[in-house]
């Protein structure tokens, strides 16, 4: 249970507002894990559970008193740590992300409406990240929204890998024609290692993203002034910021077809480096100028260090072609001569001019 301005722990205070940085808060802004926390009476002390979805002491403003039988306002009643580990007790904001209750409402109707949020609202998206949200919860995130693009892919490199059957039992053609159960086999073969190197890079590609891109974002933040949480925000703003890639199937079909294509692959890689500048921005509280600079030094970077690396191959590539042609006096290498004589016997070692 943290202030959702500064981030402050507000356990076992009497008055509603943050002793740091004196915002107020109210017990319903919060969702208590159950069991986990008791509230107390203002009066008498007695603890009282929570229950609803929420698990507060009650629906309304105002509870009874068990113990006491006086009117108690719940914002003013003492949160009381029960678990043996405070961070087991740490309670989320009330209206948190979608993805971070599916398993109450399932994963596919949660995922669709953290996506929906993350392109739409990413701004609304970064308020609700809770200064305790979860790395774990992130990084599923991303995974999940990358299973249909991976399955595409697997898709199409099994579609070219049957035309290629295709054509090549056609062509030929003859006696004994059609695969041989060996040529048939290593192609399942080939497609089967293409496929688990997929699933892995599913699994390990969110990871480097969120340490490489997260990393770089949290070292600028870090060096350019305050901001609210840790590295963890940072890297999970970053994951939650791929949602626009559930559509990334659309653009492998948009690939295909002309003009469109170049502009279509653009458009998601864009969305969600705009989504994560806005995830950011809100989650650690920074300028938007913070936020662009955070997660875009990192793709800029690396687009000019593409640019330079490009201009550098191709400057040694064309000093290395055409190099000796301009530096080479045309007549020490006369090229109607032969290099050796005919009548050079088959034994004799090569002589060096
Ligand atoms: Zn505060
Ligand atoms: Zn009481």
């Amino acid at each position: 249970m943290r202030c959702q301005t500064c981030g402050y722990s507000l356990f076992n205070l009497t008055q509603p507002t943050c002793p740091e940085c004196g915002t107020g808060f109210h017990l319903h802004d919060f969702r208590f894990e159950p069991g986990t926390v008791a509230f107390a009476c203002p009066f008498c002390q007695h603890l009282h559970g929570g229950q609803g979805e929420l698990y507060t002491p009650s629906d309304s403003q105002t509870a009874l008193c068990n113990a006491c039988g006086r009117e108690m306002d719940i914002d003013h009643m003492p949160v009381v740590v029960l678990a043996s580990d405070p961070d087991k007790a740490e309670a989320v904001p009330a209206e948190g992300v979608p993805w971070e209750s599916r398993r109450r409402n399932g994963r596919f109707r949660s995922l669709w409406a953290t996506v929906k949020l993350c392109m739409n609202k990413p701004g609304a998206f970064g308020k609700r990240l809770a200064m305790t949200t979860r790395f774990n919860d992130g990084y599923w995130f991303s995974v999940w929204v990358q299973v249909p693009q991976t399955l595409a892919f697997a898709a199409l490199i099994g579609l070219l890998m049957l035309i290629f059957f295709v054509i090549g039992s056609n062509a030929s053609q003859g006696p004994g024609s059609g695969q041989s159960p060996l040529v048939v086999a290593a192609g399942l073969g080939i497609f089967a290692f293409y496929f688990v190197m997929m699933c892995v890079g599913l699994m390990i590609g969110p990871l480097i993203y969120a340490v490489v891109l997260g990393g770089a974002a949290h070292l600028f933040l870090s060096i350019t002034g305050p901001k609210r949480g840790g590295f963890n925000l940072t890297a999970v703003s970053a994951l939650y910021g791929t949602g626009p890639q559930l559509f990334a199937p659309l653009a492998i079909i948009l690939m295909f077809v002309p003009c469109v294509g170049n502009v279509a692959t653009m458009i998601l890689p864009v969305w969600s480096l705009v989504s994560t500048i806005c995830i950011l921005k809100e989650a650690q509280r920074v300028s938007g100028l913070r936020a662009s600079f955070a997660v875009l030094i990192l793709p800029i970077s690396m687009m000019v260090l593409g640019c330079l690396t490009f201009g550098l191959v191709m400057w040694a590539a064309s000093s290395q072609s055409y190099g000796p042609h301009y530096s080479t006096p045309p007549a020490t290498t006369p090229y109607f001569v032969p290099a050796q004589p005919p009548s050079a016997p088959p034994h004799s070692p090569i002589q060096s001019p």
